[in-house]
């Protein structure tokens, strides 16, 4: 049994990471301000008597007592709506964010596990992305805030490992989904399910035709774990599903998945947006022995069973009036 902290615990990948510590039996403590999210996702948690929760921002002092094993900095928006609407607290969660978690490790004797992005990438030359690649980032585009934050957090990391202060292991996460994911966060398989399941059009950004790869949040929770588990193992490691699908396909499924009829409308697409993602994930396989198991229908499947709730129906029979 492990002690481990995960910052952003309350948010959709946080939340999921927590309860699949607590149900191994670790003992868990999620530190949490609610910028991009509330207490609903850890409310089931909270009776557990492994579970703790913090609410603080990581930026500022970090009031965590006690021995700790690991810290997981999941903190951050993610979305990119988000993140848009957050430039200075994302660029802050980040740095300062990291560096005070990296020296909690430090004091604790921890592991730290950052969880870094695909967007690192940027706008990729280089296809399929493995970790070797330094990626395409504009440094001073809007969606900066959040690449460089993170390109920063990698590069803090590391020195902090090369100095040999403390034992890092960084993952560069690639989109994932799943229930929890918040209905009103912008990102694409939130919008679509939520568009789908209301009987509005699905909004595609752009051509349609800019890929993304989409990992389910079970598998990519298995990944976190491994990961927080070797010490001794840096990466970065590449997390997410290595299938790869434009977002016209990707409306197409959850239209099927959901039965909606409503069609989609074209909008102008973001600024910066990546045209192509899709990681290689040869060194997950190697070192964590892992890699995605669930097809992605069915894991839209499962989202769309999640949302249908919080938009408080039963099924997946598209609704014509607004929730
Ligand atoms: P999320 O927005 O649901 O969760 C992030 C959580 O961090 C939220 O609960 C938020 O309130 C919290 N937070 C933000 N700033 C904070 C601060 N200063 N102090 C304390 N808490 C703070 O996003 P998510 O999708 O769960 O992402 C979690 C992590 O994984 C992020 O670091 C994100 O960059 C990374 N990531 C996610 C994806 C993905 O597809 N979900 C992809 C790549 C990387
Ligand atoms: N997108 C879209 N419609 C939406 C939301 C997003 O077409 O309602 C597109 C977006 O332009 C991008 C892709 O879907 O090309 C993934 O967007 P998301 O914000 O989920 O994540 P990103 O990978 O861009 O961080």
């Amino acid at each position: 049994m492990a002690r481990i902290l995960v910052t952003g615990g309350a948010g959709f990948l946080g939340s999921h990471f927590c309860e699949h510590l607590l149900a191994r039996g670790d003992e868990v403590v999620a530190l949490d301000n609610f910028a991009t999210s509330d207490g609903s996702n850890i409310e089931a948690l909270r009776d557990n008597s492994r579970f703790t929760f913090v609410e603080a921002d990581v930026v500022e002092e970090l009031p965590v007592r006690g021995p700790l094993d690991v810290v997981a900095h999941l903190a951050s928006p993610a979305s990119p709506p988000e993140y848009l609407k957050l430039p200075l607290e994302t660029l802050r969660v980040g740095s300062t964010g990291t560096e005070r978690c990296l020296e909690l490790c430090r004091r604790a004797g921890a592991r730290f596990l950052l969880a870094s992005t695909s967007e690192v990438y940027g706008d990729p030359q280089v296809h399929p992305q493995a970790e070797a690649y330094w990626g395409n980032v504009n440094p001073i585009g809007v969606r900066s805030v959040y690449d460089e934050a993170k390109r920063y957090a990698e590069a803090l990391t590391m020195a902090y490992s090369r100095i040999g202060l403390v034992d890092v292991g960084i993952v560069r996460i690639f989109n994932t989904y799943g229930p929890r994911l918040r209905p009103g966060d912008g990102r694409v398989v939130s919008n679509f399910l939520v568009q789908a399941l209301t009987g509005e059009p699905l909004t595609i950004y752009g051509t349609g035709l800019q890929t993304r790869s989409f990992c389910f949040v079970d598998d990519l929770v298995r990944g976190l774990c491994a990961m927080a588990d070797v010490r001794g193992v840096t990466g970065p490691v590449n997390l997410g599903n290595p299938i790869e699908v434009t977002i016209e396909d990707l409306a197409g499924r959850v239209q099927r998945v959901t039965g909606s009829t409503s069609g989609v409308v074209r909008l102008p697409g973001p600024t910066d947006d990546p045209a192509r993602r899709r990681p290689d994930i040869t060194m997950a396989r190697r070192l964590l022995e892992w890699e995605p198991l669930v097809d992605l229908d069915d894991g839209l499947r499962r989202s769309a069973e999640w949302f249908a709730g919080q938009l408080g129906r039963s099924g997946l029979v598209p609704m014509r009036e607004k929730p």
